[in-house]
């Protein structure tokens, strides 16, 4: 198998050349996936692997618009639409300069196997553009918003493909870029999610990554008879998935002593409490200010500004139980994984996508803590995406609780399935496996099912 795994891997670089975050994220899904096909080789045959890592359909498109200053300005936009085996393409749209295909793709791809595991009729894809809106007016920001739409709203639909919100789109871009595809189009449908609760969107959206990567870290720790309460914790970002997480482990008695920006991040020894979170969430969501401005208003609060020079994070380098990366893909490093396990941390939920390299993924597993990978951890918001998708159909809105029962059950059932596929192909307490087996066999059967399209 470690052969079969070579030639693909050889395969799918040769294919797709510079796409490296593409390669690490395929890469970690056909090593567990090997444990599959070894036993199922009908996959092997119909060449199911081989078919998932090509996307369906990817649009690429130019999205020119005006700043303020009257100056014309040209942005890339992408949609990959990954894989629709169980459901229509879901996935959020990205905003950041880094965005670019490669990045995009492997966000698709992980998207596929997590939108599975919710249990929801979801297909995999993910969007955005190398737009960069921070520092930007929010006029500008609605301009950029109609012309990304004006584009898009061809290729997606409340049946075909339904964006949400990731990296540097949130509520507001979300309100824009449906306001352009309401007129373009002339009606109102769920054609995208994180929509304004007066306008479709469902109550625990904002909160649902966030709140839902604590509920399966809280999964995890119960299989130890262990809570969260009294755990000092890591949490890096400050955007959506940060706040809700943050949020979430205050509620069940926990302290988190870190937060972070792209700038720097704080040390708060004496833990980030709500009145704090509450600071924290009017700087970035309504100020849009840096992290930094923490430590201005908290005295004895610790700001360290980013040294690319350093080889590692100082972020991950304090004494914890928990980790909870809710920045980026790659934040952790190996070095940063072993510093982790030097200071005591054996609870690690991915709030990010892909946020641990793959020796630092590698170095979790051989020490046997709670290591749980995004496409797991973080499905709280697809799932929510989900639920918000069916309040649109049935044109009805549920109540927070409802919506919140709802994720902490599908939460738990993810979590459940990972357990049970892990110890089904011989790798017990392996969630990396776990997840990705599981997301992986029911995509495949529906594969399997409707032949070779
Ligand atoms: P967000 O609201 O835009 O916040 C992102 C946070 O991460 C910000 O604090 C940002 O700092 C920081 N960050 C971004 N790029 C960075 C970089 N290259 N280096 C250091 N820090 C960086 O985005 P979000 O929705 O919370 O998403 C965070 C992560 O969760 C992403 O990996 C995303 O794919 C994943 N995720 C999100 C959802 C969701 O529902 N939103 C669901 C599943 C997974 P700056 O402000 O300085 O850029």
């Amino acid at each position: 198998m470690v052969d079969y795994v070579n030639i693909f891997m050889a395969r799918v670089q040769a294919k797709n050349p510079g796409e490296t975050e593409f390669h690490q994220a395929v890469q970690e899904v056909v090593e567990s996936l090997s444990l599959v096909l070894d036993r199922h080789t009908e996959y092997r045959s119909a060449k199911i692997m081989e078919r998932m890592v090509e996307p369906e359909r990817i649009v690429t498109f130019r999205v020119p618009w005006m700043d303020d200053q009257g100056e014309i300005q040209i942005n890339r936009g992408f949609r990959i639409e990954m894989n629709s085996a169980i459901g229509p393409y879901k996935g959020g749209l990205r905003f950041h300069p880094s965005v670019n295909l490669g990045i995009l793709k492997f966000l698709a791809f992980e998207q596929v196997f997590k939108n599975s595991l919710t249990t929801l009729p979801m297909g995999g894809g993910k969007g955005g553009s190398d737009f960069d809106p921070k520092g930007k007016s929010n006029n500008e920001v609605m301009r950029f918003c109609q012309s990304f739409m004006t584009e898009l709203f061809r290729h997606i639909g409340p049946d075909t493909d339904v964006p949400a919100g990731d990296i540097g789109v949130g509520g507001r871009e979300i309100g824009y870029l449906f306001g352009q595809f309401k007129r373009l189009r002339n009606e109102f449908t769920g054609v995208l999610t994180g929509k304004g609760l007066n306008w479709g969107g469902s109550l625990i959206r904002p909160e649902a990554t966030g709140y839902g990567c604590v509920y399966f870290a809280s999964e995890m720790l119960a299989t130890r008879n262990q809570t969260l309460e009294g755990k000092t914790c890591l949490v890096s970002g400050s955007g959506n998935v940060s706040q809700y997480t943050i949020e979430k482990i205050l509620q069940l008695g926990g302290k988190v002593v870190t937060v972070s920006d792209s700038d720097g991040y704080i040390y708060d020894e004496e833990g980030i409490d709500s009145k704090k979170l509450e600071f924290i969430m009017d700087l970035k969501n309504v100020k849009r200010g840096r992290i930094k401005t923490y430590a201005e208003k908290h005295k004895h609060a610790v700001y360290t500004q980013v040294d690319r020079a350093k080889d590692f994070n100082p972020l991950w380098d304090h004494k914890a139980d928990c980790a909870f990366p809710s920045a980026t893909q790659n934040e952790i490093s190996a070095k940063d994984a072993q510093n982790l396990l030097k200071n005591g941390v054996y609870v690690v939920a991915e709030g990010a996508n892909m946020p641990t390299h793959y020796e630092g993924v590698r170095l979790f597993l051989d020490a046997k803590i709670l290591f749980a990978p995004g496409k797991a951890a973080n499905a709280g918001g697809v799932a929510v995406s989900g639920l918000e998708m069916a309040q649109n159909s049935m044109r009805l809105p549920w109540t927070k609780q409802e919506v919140d029962n709802r994720l902490s059950l599908i939460m738990k059932s993810i979590h459940s399935t990972c357990v049970e596929c892990a110890e089904r192909f011989g790798t017990p307490g392996n969630y990396v496996n776990g997840a990705n087996i599981g997301g992986f066999l029911k995509v495949a059967d529906a594969m399997m099912d409707q032949g070779l399209v």
